[in-house]
């Protein structure tokens, strides 16, 4: 089954995600549990749990993930950063697991001049001191590399989590298009999409995928830049798109769009896909 949504808000109750997701066509999707540029966490109560959970249910919107605030930094060097990072992170992952949700998905973060390895460490340590509940995945989130950035690299993301207490058991990797096309991997033909698979199938398993970002990117190849566009409007255009979706190994794999919000919409990307579908 195709299992395709986007990126909804929650403004007005987490139930309405559910509502926005099926106008847009999607039958899964992805909301934020908090200001997506604050620290706040929503923990959301008994009864919005229940709505949310049965119209789930009902109109078979499965499965979903929470993205994390954007302020996140688990690589960073300074200690009270790190603190607060890692308490909203955990903060996220039970409201999470209160949903009923499988994942949760955050961009690592930025070392800001402390060296690679050393954010790569930080992470890693930082994520061992989280407490995943069962039911519930951790994905690290492929970044475009910008600035002092890590997880641009399938090798970083499998040495952050290897590194951690959790290791694969509890965590993953959630993939977006666009980060991976302005960092640098191609998968603009057939074989070139099988040589990035067979990379990620070496370097952290295909297996440990667990739910993918469909995004164009405004950028050109290997820019280093993140900023998303329209399903084949931007610089990996259409054919790209109609690989990857289609691939036996990922075809599978839950996929969200994040495109931009503005008059053409999820619905006109989901229905793209859906055409671009075999
Ligand atoms: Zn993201
Ligand atoms: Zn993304």
């Amino acid at each position: 089954m195709f299992r395709l949504g986007a990126h909804v808000s929650i403004g007005g109750g987490i139930h309405k995600a559910v509502e926005r997701e099926e106008e847009t066509g999607g039958n899964c999707g992805q909301i934020f549990v908090g200001s997506p540029r604050g620290w706040k966490v929503n923990q959301p109560d008994e009864d919005e749990v229940k709505r949310f959970k049965r119209l789930s249910e009902e109109k078979d919107i499965r499965p979903w993930v929470v993205h994390g605030t954007y302020l996140i930094n688990l690589a960073t060097p300074k200690k009270e950063l790190g603190k607060k990072s890692l308490g909203a992170v955990q903060s996220e992952i039970n409201a999470t697991k209160k949903l009923g949700i499988p994942f949760y998905t955050f961009h690592p973060g930025a070392h800001t001049g402390a060296g690679k390895d050393n954010g790569i460490r930080k992470v890693a340590s930082r994520l061992s001191r989280l407490e995943i509940p069962e039911g519930v995945k951790v994905l690290l989130e492929n970044t475009a590399g910008k600035g002092t950035t890590v997880g641009k690299t399938f090798s970083e993301l499998s040495d952050m989590i290897e590194l951690s207490d959790h290791g694969y058991g509890k965590l993953g990797v959630c993939l977006d298009t666009c980060h991976m096309y302005s960092a640098g991997y191609d998968f603009s033909t057939s074989n070139h999409l099988e040589e990035l698979l067979g990379r990620l199938e070496e370097e952290i398993g295909i297996k440990n995928i667990h739910f993918l970002h469909l995004n164009d990117s405004k950028y050109s190849y290997a820019s280093e830049k993140d900023e998303h566009e329209h399903i084949g409007l931007g610089e990996i255009g259409d054919r790209p798109f109609e690989l990857f979706i289609n691939h036996k190994n990922l075809r599978n794999k839950p996929m969200v769009l994040e495109t931009p919000v503005d008059e053409k919409g999820f619905s006109w990307n989901i229905e793209k896909l859906k055409r671009m579908r075999r």
